[in-house]
């Protein structure tokens, strides 16, 4: 099992920016209540109070008047709260040079605390942070967390300048002990394929992947028709912005799926460094590009097989991979034209598909690059 940690920038309410300084608040007290407690402790016998002692204590508190707020926030933000201090002091005993845990204040300590997911109590989805007490916090996803990936605790903080992060720590299976590479498969990138890889397959997108597709398309241009600011318009674009997310999660199960098998049956996958922003540009595809999901199945891949120890290659981009003839090395300038699909090689007679020769000639620069 291996961990990872992920940063994202959180967008709390009103409300909730309220109870996030409550639970700020709470989680300091409960730290320098019980410091207080062990210091008193260990000056009058010498002995340490430990955290099954404090959490003991912690919950007689939380019965009386006095303290009865302590129940308005997250528990187990309190119970790690605790659980930090006992670090702190365990940490001073073993190494008294790290110096005597100290008593936070609300001017010099960052206003933060943590919490561990309990039965799925938190959950990131579809832009939103599910926080016990919180609810749903808006949050800025700016990378995917892998699906398999599971949600272990999350320290929610705030910046001096008042911005509100969430750390989220993930735990996952993992090799990490790099394998041995023996199976190779290059990658030629297609626009509408998605790629030809080395062996001459292209991905084989599921009938129903495609009939929504159609569907989509022919929506849209209903669409497209409509008076604007007409009430059929709006059902309309509602209809097909619902239509949109479906073939995107379609589009991105199926992109699961084919990394996975790809990643179970080879040990380093080699793809072009292609840089999609450019491409889409430059060839104005603009929609075509972004959307057949090349940037998403690459990330897939990657992790995919660096969670089993495997490779993922890039070839430079100015590799000229369709030129040359992959069986002797010849460079034949006639198929600069994206027009020639087929050609023979006018030096060794070896036939080539133009998308499998590109396809091999990025597996073989992968196995280069990755035995160097
Ligand atoms: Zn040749």
């Amino acid at each position: 099992m291996a961990n990872k940690a992920y940063k994202f920038r959180i967008y709390p309410n009103d409300e909730q920016i309220v109870l996030f300084a409550k639970t700020f608040g709470c989680v300091r007290l409960v730290y320098n209540h019980w410091l207080d407690r062990k210091i008193k402790q260990y000056e009058q016998d010498k002995t340490a109070v430990g955290y099954t002692a404090c959490a003991k204590e912690m919950a007689e508190m939380k019965k009386s008047e006095e303290y009865a707020f302590l129940k308005e926030v997250d528990s187990v933000s309190l119970q790690q709260s605790l659980r930090h201090l006992d670090t702190a002091f365990q940490n001073f005993f073993k190494q008294p040079k790290t110096g005597f845990p100290r008593f936070k204040s609300k001017k010099h300590n960052r206003n933060s605390y943590s919490t561990v997911c309990i039965n799925g109590n938190i959950a990131i989805s579809e832009g939103y942070l599910k926080l016990p007490k919180i609810g749903q916090v808006r949050l800025k996803q700016h990378r995917t967390v892998p699906s398999e990936y599971k949600l272990k605790s999350v320290t929610v903080s705030q910046t001096p300048s008042g911005k509100y992060y969430a750390s989220v720590l993930f735990e996952y299976e993992s090799n990490n002990e790099e394998k041995e590479l023996h199976s190779f498969l290059g990658l030629d990138y297609s626009m509408h394929e998605l790629y030809k890889d080395s062996n001459g397959n292209e991905p084989q997108y599921p009938r129903y992947y495609r009939q929504s597709e159609m569907k989509l398309k022919k929506e849209q241009r209903k669409l497209s028709l409509m008076q604007k600011g007409s009430k059929n318009r709006d059902k309309q674009r509602i209809k097909v912005a619902k239509l949109h997310e479906r073939v995107s999660n379609q589009r991105k199960d199926f992109l699961h799926k084919q990394s996975r098998q790809i990643t179970n049956a080879y040990d380093c996958v080699c793809i072009e460094d292609l840089d999609m922003k450019a491409m889409s540009q430059a060839l104005n595809f603009g929609k075509s590009v972004s959307d057949n999901g090349w940037g998403m199945f690459v990330a897939f891949l990657k992790y995919k097989l660096e969670a089993q120890g495997k490779k993922l290659v890039k070839v430079d981009k100015f590799f000229a991979s369709s030129q040359t003839c992959s069986c002797c090395g010849y460079v034949n300038k006639g198929t600069k034209d994206l027009a020639v699909r087929a050609w023979d090689c006018p030096e060794c007679g070896m036939h080539h598909d133009r998308d499998v020769n590109a396809a091999i000639n990025i597996r073989n620069e992968g196995m280069r690059i990755a035995f160097a």
